[in-house]
């Protein structure tokens, strides 16, 4: 009898999925990767000869979000980073040899010089800035046509602390100066392979300055009339309604 495995199978940014948003059951391949070695769970590119089975359809990971459980969606989170992982370490970056994946651990190994390659995620902050108890800063992005607002966020450079970064960011994009500067949660986000890090930040000192090329516009809002803001799920959007949660309790 042959064993199944519950599989990830991904098309760029693309999960195959049933009308239940449930993953299909496939044979293992010795090219899949393994995403829980007793589970049999294991995840893999849609392979170029690979029908799709009846009944299932590639789905943006993004709207998995709303549909799946937030550790349904990590798990989900962590396959298509490793598959991209891999997918760009075919080479060893030291020496140009082709690599080898690792028996046993997450590694692209290089036979020739024995470098190895892990997978990486890259640090990015996000920061909710407020101003007295009922204003908070959202900003519209300038690469993106729609009329969301969202937070202020950029990824974190070489030799930055987190706070440093908020700092940066904040004054780059939109010429604010912080104060009280506060850790509030993380979460991974597969786009492609970031640790998105959460703020809350007071606004201290000066006049929005947009950095138009990344910027399109950015107000202080009161709670009670925000725009439109990111969707459910994303961690933007938990932490603009953490804060009004916090700040409206009595
Ligand atoms: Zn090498």
């Amino acid at each position: 009898m042959t064993q199944l495995s519950l599989a990830y199978i991904f098309q760029h940014q693309k999960l195959l999925v049933d009308e239940n948003f449930q993953l299909p059951q496939v044979e293992k391949l010795a090219s899949d990767l393994p995403i829980h070695q007793n589970d049999q769970v294991i995840a893999r590119d849609l392979l170029e000869d690979e029908a799709i089975p009846e009944g299932y359809q590639l789905i943006p990971i993004r709207e998995l979000i709303q549909s799946w459980s937030s550790s349904d969606f990590l798990q989900a989170s962590r396959a298509v980073q490793l598959l991209e992982w891999r997918r760009n370490h075919k080479f060893c970056s030291h020496c140009g040899h082709a690599t080898e994946v690792h028996a046993k651990e997450y590694a692209m190994v290089c036979p020739a010089c024995a470098y190895h390659q892990y997978p990486r995620v890259q640090p990015c902050i996000i920061t909710i800035i407020t101003k007295g108890d009922n204003e908070v800063l959202l900003a519209k992005s300038a690469h993106n046509k729609s009329n969301m607002y969202g937070l202020i966020a950029g990824f974190v450079e070489v030799g930055e602390t987190l706070e440093e970064a908020v700092q940066r960011e904040a004054f780059e994009e939109v010429g604010l100066k912080l104060k009280n500067i506060r850790y509030m949660s993380s979460q991974p986000w597969p786009f492609p392979s970031n640790l998105m890090i959460a703020f809350h930040a007071e606004y201290e000192s000066g006049d929005i300055q947009l950095q138009l090329e990344e910027i399109s516009d950015a107000q202080f809002f009161k709670f009670d009339q925000l725009p439109e803001i990111p969707f459910k799920g994303s961690i933007a959007h938990n932490m603009i309604m953490q804060m009004i949660d916090s700040k409206t309790e009595t």
